[in-house]
């Protein structure tokens, strides 16, 4: 029996994408490796629904986030963190690490923030250059009120860094429109690809902090790769196999469309919800984002147990909770390459883990709702 991935971060892979990090690689100084990394930067665009330039690192998610915060800051410099969840907190901890003064926004596990809060905040630290949020938090699978969030911060002088790694595809977040001047994605959630690349869309705005940030940059240092973009080319030996398999997966994207794409992922979301509720489940997130849902461990059941079960009978791997939230919640992904049938899968395997656990459910109750829900669809 093969695993069922459906945990926020890896994601599942679509047969194109695993059939081309299989092909032989080509060199990355070529022009036919340019038309690919070229063809895909442009997608990226789309995706991320920007007309910035998009820069792509040859990282993990936090890589992106760590470049933003160099090449944005400098020391001494203030920035607004909005916190909330463990993502959330990173930014947090690369300013520290950077010597950025936080003025932070405390934020509830399982909140979304209230966008007066940042009000107050922008009002209180007029001289932050830089307001760091995340659409989608991960570990409490709320989403941010970003439209709002942007409307703030453009009133302000503050650039407004998002964290979009998990989010993207699966909350709308029209970076342009909505006024959002960094977008930072990740390769292994949305996009249905392994981890290893990481993105950043950079306004004109943020461009200029980019030219006066004092922090020392090497590998991260935006200007080399705004450079090399000219030629569309990177300044360091590119992700050759993984870009490839991003212009896979942008093809499935594209073809299905960007608002589709985000739709379906809301209708899994929504349909994951009412089984949760049907089973007499209590969500985590106020704010629910269509990434990830967020769900209470019930009284009198252990959630480390819970997660364990579902994996050890039927192969489903949830995500539990992160930092203080281990064993109180666990999370189910519905993003990227995951379909109705896996979903369905993982909640048999939640209904057969809680029975087994001696908590009382209605039999099938979750899957019953779930099925219905996802019927009118065509799943
Ligand atoms: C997955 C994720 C990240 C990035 O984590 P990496 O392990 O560095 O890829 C960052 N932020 C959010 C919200 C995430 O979900």
């Amino acid at each position: 029996m093969a695993d069922i991935l459906l945990t926020p971060g890896p994601t599942p892979l679509p047969p194109e994408v695993r059939e081309a990090l299989g092909r032989p690689i080509i060199h990355h100084r070529t022009s036919q490796y340019r038309a690919v990394f070229k063809r895909v930067l442009q997608g990226m665009q789309t995706v991320m629904q920007t007309s910035s330039s998009v820069v792509c690192l040859t990282s993990s998610g936090t890589g992106a986030m760590e470049a933003a915060v160099v090449n944005l800051l400098s020391p001494g410099d203030e920035a607004i963190v909005i916190l909330g969840g463990k993502f959330a907190e990173r930014w947090q901890k690369l300013c520290n690490v950077y010597g950025i003064t936080v003025r932070a926004i405390p934020v509830a596990y399982g909140a979304a923030v209230d966008p007066k809060q940042l009000a107050v905040a922008l009002k209180d630290y007029p001289n932050a250059k830089v307001v760091f949020t995340t659409l989608c938090e991960t570990s409490t699978g709320i989403v941010n009120d970003l439209r709002s969030i942007a409307a703030l911060t453009r009133k302000s002088q503050a650039v407004l860094v998002v964290d979009a790694i998990s989010g993207l595809l699966a909350d709308d977040c029209p970076t342009d429109q909505w006024g959002i001047d960094v977008l930072v994605a990740g390769s292994q959630k949305g996009l249905m690809l392994p981890p290893g690349l990481a993105f950043l869309s950079l306004n004109a705005r943020a461009w200029e902090l980019v030219e006066r940030s004092k922090t020392p940059r090497f590998y991260t240092d935006l200007r080399l790769y705004r450079k090399s973009l000219a030629d569309d080319d990177t300044p360091f030996t590119s992700a050759v196999s993984t870009v490839i398999a991003l212009d896979e997966a942008l093809k499935r994207i594209l073809s299905m469309g960007v608002t589709q794409t985000i739709e379906h992922c809301g209708q899994l979301a929504a349909a994951t919800r009412a089984g949760m509720k049907a089973l007499g489940l209590e969500l985590f997130s106020q704010r629910p984002s269509n990434g990830v849902t967020a769900v209470q461990v019930p009284a009198g059941v252990d959630g480390k147990q819970l997660t364990k079960i579902m994996y050890e009978r039927s192969r489903v791997m949830v995500a539990g909770g992160q930092g203080e939230m281990a064993g109180k919640i666990f999370r189910f992904a519905h993003m990227g390459y995951i379909s109705s049938e896996d979903i369905f899968a993982g909640m048999k395997a939640l209904e057969a883990a809680l029975a087994s656990l001696g908590h009382p459910i209605k039999p099938d109750a979750g899957s019953r709702a779930l099925q219905s829900m996802l019927q009118p669809s065509g799943a």
